[in-house]
């Protein structure tokens, strides 16, 4: 209890002043109207009051008629006061607070990201808090705003009612508060019954929807049908189906039973506060105004107490977790890099006793590695599955750290400097390359969107086939989604996409990794072969499994076990006795048996 206590606070500390710093004069009106609504509620019951008292005191005899319609109108003022205030308070809350607050804390969230080391994205529990941070942004708004009302709307609501009950009767805020207690424990042992159903239906809802999917989800509809497995599915939807009903309705009828007990006692808590309101009449302590004010607002004051508390609940115990799941993220440390662009002209890429591993993973996937590019030249990785090849590019480029050892780019310390900076004249394409819902030509400009230079240029060294009417329906223009109501293209041609696309921004620096294993091995060769004369003043890092299109590289590295096995030329390598290099070749020559090798 005193952990959760704390993380509280802690939740708020930080939610507040965060929230509060985004949008100050949007906070303050939402006080104000918070506060003009508690007011409103707050007064009604002294006004009330007044108009019962003149009432009586003219039905006694003795009262003016002037005083029954002063008080007639400050009621209804009240009231209109009441409409007038919920409504902005309600337009300010859902219409602004809502959006604004959600619209800055997801700028601060993805600026945030934006700084956030790229390896964090490979590690599960880390992903995993940045999926969930979604609701925390959403969490973090309820509660600023729920914490707004506590203390504007409830408490000045609360302050007004407890000197109105204090100046007609002290002992009413007792009773009263008494009597809310069966109501506060009703709906606390109420979260728990539904808690308790919760976890205990929660694993039956996920094989339902399983089940249900079995029967009736696409994917797997056509083995359902072929194993004629329909009857299996439909009897085990319904066996939990039935079960869950049954849960649920066991679960209502304990609520039910709960209320009415926790109804008897507030009703015995209403006839406590009416005897007393009575012995305080008879007893000539309070008027009759106040005692028909009083009795008249004891439901509204149960009615925002129960609130409250439903409130309470619903904005800070349900969404606490995920509000610490986006404080952690945006609490997570990030280092101001140097803001110095590398320079490729008079250095290279220099990797010194470089050592990666993945969170989790038990060994390095780069061990120990030190490798030095110039400027100009071109390498090529090559190396079996899981040899290490994509990370070593991955810490070459600077998109992960090392663990140990360092990265020199273009003269530019990987670990020390801004992504801004450090990716400045670099340029790539990986495996994993995206396929953005967007038209071809923005597809390629992502990275310079501004630019006025065509992409048509890049399309061609990439081989992508942007004539083709059947591919690509409206040329430049064609929407690359089916789900946006665009055309799809084949995994070759994204791939070509893809490369036209890291051809295209403007680089010294260049990262090819196999982003053309769709491609028949002689198109790709083409393709790299094309590229040597492209990069020639440039440095170039390819990755590939095949030594046909690793030939045009200067310098060929072969990674084993996260480790450099060997380097060098395509004939040094080759004539290495028992080299890997030369296995390799033997075992995928007979592809290479038809391209001429006249390097550029
Ligand atoms: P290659 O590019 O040569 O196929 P990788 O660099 O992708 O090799 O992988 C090197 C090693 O790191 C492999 O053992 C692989 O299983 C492991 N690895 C790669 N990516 C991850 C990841 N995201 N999480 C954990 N281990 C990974």
């Amino acid at each position: 209890m005193e952990k959760k206590e704390l993380s509280v606070f802690k939740a708020m500390r930080r939610i507040v002043p965060m929230i509060f710093g985004e949008v100050p004069v949007w906070s303050v009106i939402y006080m104000v109207s918070a506060l003009l609504m508690g007011v409103s509620y707050g007064i009604a019951a002294p006004v009330n009051q007044r108009l019962y008292d003149a009432l009586a005191q003219l039905a006694l005899g003795d009262g003016i008629l002037r005083s029954v319609y002063v008080g007639a109108v400050m009621v209804t003022g009240v009231m209109i006061f009441q409409q007038v205030a919920g409504s902005a308070f309600n337009f300010i809350m859902t219409n602004v607070m809502y959006y604004i607050v959600d619209i800055r804390l997801r700028r601060l969230y993805h600026a945030k990201i934006k700084t956030l080391p790229a390896q964090i994205f490979e590690d599960k529990v880390k992903l995993d808090d940045l999926e969930k941070c979604d609701y925390g942004i959403l969490g973090s708004g309820f509660m600023y705003r729920f914490l707004l009302n506590i203390v504007f709307f409830y408490g000045t609501f609360f302050v007004i009612m407890a000197a109105f009950l204090f100046n007609t009767q002290p002992i009413l805020i007792f009773a009263i508060f008494l009597a809310f207690v069966p109501s506060i424990m009703g709906q606390f042992i109420e979260a728990k019954f539904y808690a308790k159903l919760e976890e205990e239906s929660s694993p039956l809802r996920r094989q339902n929807a399983h089940y249900s999917e079995c029967l009736a989800g696409l994917k797997i509809l056509k083995e359902t049908r072929l194993f004629g497995a329909y009857y299996f599915f439909k009897k085990l939807f319904m066996e939990t189906l039935e079960l869950l009903a049954q849960k649920e309705w066991n679960n209502q009828n304990k609520v039910q039973a709960m209320y009415l007990v926790i109804n008897g006692l507030k009703a015995a808590g209403w006839l406590g506060i009416l005897i007393l309101l009575f012995r305080g009449l008879m007893r000539g302590e309070i008027s009759v105004g106040a005692f028909a004010a009083v009795f008249g607002s004891i439901g509204m004051l149960f009615g925002i107490t129960e609130d409250l508390f439903a409130n309470l609940k619903h904005n800070i115990t349900e969404q606490l977790g995920k509000i610490h799941n986006f404080i952690n993220v945006i609490e997570i440390p990030t280092a101001q890099g140097s803001n110095t662009p590398p320079d490729f002209k008079s250095h290279g890429v220099t990797a010194k006793n470089i050592s990666f591993a993945y969170a989790g993973a038990e060994k390095n996937a780069v061990d120990d590695v030190t490798l030095s590019v110039r400027p100009g030249e071109t390498i090529a990785l090559v190396g079996e599955n899981g040899s290490g090849k994509t990370t070593l590019v991955k810490l070459l480029c600077g998109l992960y750290k090392p663990d140990k050892g360092t990265v020199s780019i273009g003269g530019t310390d990987s670990a020390h400097t801004s992504d801004d900076a450090l990716f400045s004249k670099s340029s790539g394409v990986f495996q994993n390359y995206m396929q953005y819902g967007l038209t071809l030509e923005e597809n390629i400009k992502i990275s310079e969107y501004k630019s006025k230079n065509s992409v048509i240029p890049s399309m061609d060294e990439a081989d992508v086939d942007h004539k083709d009417e059947k591919t690509f329906p409206n040329g430049l223009e064609t929407l690359m989604s089916r789900d946006l109501d665009g055309t799809d293209i084949s995994g070759g041609q994204w791939q070509r996409v893809a490369t036209a696309r890291g051809l295209f921004r403007t680089h010294d620096f260049i990262v090819l990794d196999e982003p053309t294993a769709a491609i028949d091995p002689l198109e790709e060769t083409r393709i790299y072969k094309r590229f040597a004369e492209l990069t020639k003043s440039k440095i170039a890092i390819l990755v590939t499994h095949r030594l046909g299109s690793a030939r045009i590289a200067d310098r060929i590295i072969v990674m084993d076990n996260g480790k450099i096995a060997e380097s060098g030329t395509h004939e040094s390598l080759l004539t290495l006795p028992g080299g890997k290099y030369a296995e390799m070749w033997e075992a995928q020559a007979e592809s290479y048996s038809e391209i001429k090798y006249d390097m550029p």
